[in-house]
Order: structure tokens, then C-alpha cells, then sequence
């Protein structure tokens, strides 16, 4: 008999690279994500371009503030949605999204809602946004959805579940076969279900939920801080990085992201706790709430005052136009139906004018080769 009884989808990747992740923690914490909000009401706003062909460009900042998203991200993954989902949708005719489906398989039920769904009659076509970056392997997701589906009809033939990658702009598919599926069951089954009792810790238990009560990861982090924290290996990633392998690099900088979340973590609870209970004073040294009060302009009062002193030039050099801001007033002002128009529109004039300025943002981030 298998200690779980039921499984998500969307929790096989890393329940293949460690089972134990599979069963519930002993204490249950539940932290705010502000990419989870962010992905939840992007995937809300791209049901209607999925079913209809065209984005409701009005609706997004409806769904952002739904689910507390911050609206300019929301809407950036909306564009990339966009235009990757006019490369792919040939591939998903009478596509349907946010479809629930559920196995049993062995003694767990294996369940999972699938973003994009388009049967055919012996083939299924299944589909994933995906908003993070590329970093993390979503295989054992994709082949649970092509094993739900194949479930769900003795007709069908074959599955496929495609990843969409928004922000990369990328696709990765994965296929399974009725001889496939039966494979795929068998080892499901002998590595997540029938579970030998180890942990496998790494890099990904920063997404587990028993990550705060794990010794293994627990382990892990010590090694990782007591890595990062040799002074030898700082002077040699500041002074003789050439040096070092690309596999050490990678390796490094894995370590040190682990350091820094939970460096991070530890810094926003004491935050929290001084704006709640107030200063602490230890070791000569106050720990409190620094609070700055910065100037700021109310544009309209301010506008005649500035229209009488500045020139043109003047006013160029102290203000700034946030340009999705401005696509919002001509999108409401537009009314419902017709913002997406006119935001081409207002575009498309600043782009003649010459008014838009590409601006390169340049980050590290880890993704998979
Ligand atoms: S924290 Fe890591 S080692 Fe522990 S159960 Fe989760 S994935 Fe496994």
C-alpha cells in the first residue's frame, strides 16, 4: 500500500528527482509568490486568446488586480503570449483551456488541469504556458498530461503536451504512445509511489514544500553557505574567473543564489517582525525601520507653474512618460472593444515620431541549455 493517495502533475518534477517531496510536510507554511500571482492571472487573461483568436487587451488589468499580479508584467507576458501562440495554434485546432482531468494509477489518483486541450480522433494535443524563465525541466509534467489524456479515451492513440515558454519565445514537446504509456506508468509507479525511503536534495529543493523541515536540504545549505563563504573562492570568482571550469561557474553560482534566498528570507522576517514589535537593541548596534520622505510632484497642480517657467526642452529633461501608463489612458478612453486599437495606434505615432527609445536591461539568469 503507498503512503499518498493522490498526486498533482504539476508536482512530478520534483517528485522524479526526489519522491520524498511527494509526501506532506508535518507543518504546512504558506508563503505569498509574487510570480505565482503574476502566472495565475496570465493564464486567466490568455483563456479568450486560446478560444477565440484574440486577446481581450481591455481585460488584463481587471485579471491583474484579481489576482494582486503587478499589471505591467502581466501585460508584457500577455504580448509574448501573443505573438508565440499566432506561431503555434495551427497546431491546436477547437483548442479548449483549463481542462480537468483525472487516473487513477496504481493506488494514486493522478490528477492535473491542463492549460490547452485539442482532441483529435486518435491524437490529443495538450499545451503549458509557462512564464518563468527556462530553468527548471517540466518533462515529467508534460508526459503526466500525455498519460492523463491517453487515460481519459481508449480511442486516442497518441498524446503530445507541448511547453510553451513565453518569455524565451520557445517550444519543447514531449510524446507518449499506448506502449509509451504503460512504460511511463511503470516507472511513475516504482519511483514516486513506491518510494525507498531516501532524499535526493539539490538545487531544487529551494520549490519544495518540505524544504523547511528537511535535514537533507538542510545539509545541503550548510555545504553551500560554508562554500560560498570561503574567502579563497570569492578572491578566485573576483580575480581569476577565467580560470575556473564552466562547470565550476555554474556550480558557484547555484550556491551562491541558494545563500542569497535564504539570506533574503531571513532579512524580510526580521523586517517584518521590527515594523511589528518595534526596535531591537543588542550589541551595541538598533535594529529599526528607517523611513525616507522623498518629494514628489502632483503633475496636473504643477503643470501651470511649469508651463510658465519651462521651455519645452526644459520640461523633455524633467519628465518622464511611462509608456504603459499611457497606453492605459488611451485604451480606457477608447472604450471597451477598441483599446486594443488604439494603443496601436498611439504606438504606431511615437514610433513615427521617433519618440521610442529602446532601452537594454541586461540580467544573469540560470537556463537550461
Ligand atoms: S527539501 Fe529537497 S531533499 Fe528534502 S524532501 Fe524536498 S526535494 Fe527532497
Amino acid at each position: 500500500m503507498a503512503d499518498i493517495t493522490h498526486l498533482r502533475a504539476s508536482s512530478l518534477p520534483l517528485a522524479f528527482l526526489c519522491p520524498a517531496s511527494a509526501r506532506p510536510p508535518k507543518l504546512r507554511i504558506v508563503q505569498s509568490n509574487d510570480a505565482a500571482d503574476v502566472g495565475t492571472a496570465v493564464h486567466e487573461a490568455l483563456r479568450p486568446l486560446v478560444e477565440t483568436g484574440r486577446l481581450d487587451w481591455d481585460a488584463i488589468p481587471g485579471v491583474a488586480a484579481r489576482y494582486g499580479a503587478d499589471l505591467e508584467e502581466t501585460r508584457f507576458l500577455c504580448a509574448r503570449a501573443n505573438s508565440l501562440w499566432s506561431r503555434v495554434q495551427g497546431s491546436f485546432p477547437d483548442a479548449v483551456t483549463e481542462v480537468p482531468f483525472s487516473d487513477q494509477i496504481g493506488d494514486v489518483e493522478l490528477t492535473g488541469t491542463v492549460d490547452i486541450v485539442s482532441l483529435g480522433e486518435e491524437v490529443a494535443r495538450a499545451a503549458d504556458w509557462k512564464t518563468g524563465h527556462k530553468d527548471s525541466d517540466y518533462k515529467q509534467q508534460a508526459l503526466a498530461y500525455c498519460a492523463l489524456l491517453l487515460l481519459s479515451d481508449y480511442r486516442l492513440q497518441e498524446a503530445s503536451c507541448t511547453l510553451l515558454w513565453v518569455r524565451d519565445q520557445d517550444v519543447e514537446t514531449y510524446r507518449l504512445d499506448r506502449a509509451g504509456l504503460g512504460k511511463w506508468k511503470r516507472e511513475f509507479l516504482a519511483r514516486v509511489v513506491e518510494w525507498n525511503g531516501a532524499f535526493y536534495p539539490g538545487h531544487h529543493c529551494g520549490y519544495c514544500p518540505r524544504s523547511h523541515e528537511c535535514e537533507a536540504a538542510n545539509a545541503l545549505i550548510r555545504r553551500d553557505v560554508a562554500a560560498i563563504a570561503d574567502k579563497e573562492l570569492v578572491a578566485r570568482a573576483e580575480c581569476a574567473i577565467e580560470l575556473m571550469s564552466p562547470e565550476e561557474i555554474v556550480s558557484v553560482l547555484q550556491k551562491a543564489d541558494t545563500v542569497a534566498r535564504y539570506a533574503e528570507r531571513v532579512r524580510q522576517a526580521i523586517k517584518k517582525h521590527v515594523e511589528r514589535h518595534g526596535d531591537i537593541i543588542a550589541n551595541g548596534l538598533r535594529l529599526t525601520i528607517d523611513t525616507e520622505t522623498r518629494r514628489s510632484i502632483d503633475v496636473l497642480k504643477a503643470w501651470p507653474v511649469l508651463d510658465k517657467h519651462f521651455s519645452d526642452e526644459d520640461l523633455a529633461e524633467c519628465i518622464t512618460v511611462s509608456i504603459s501608463k499611457a497606453e492605459k489612458v488611451v485604451a480606457t478612453r477608447a472604450g471597451r472593444g477598441k483599446g486594443a486599437a488604439a494603443v496601436r495606434a498611439l504606438n504606431g505615432e511615437l514610433d513615427a515620431a521617433g519618440a521610442v527609445e529602446p532601452k537594454e536591461v541586461k540580467r544573469l539568469v540560470v537556463k537550461r541549455a
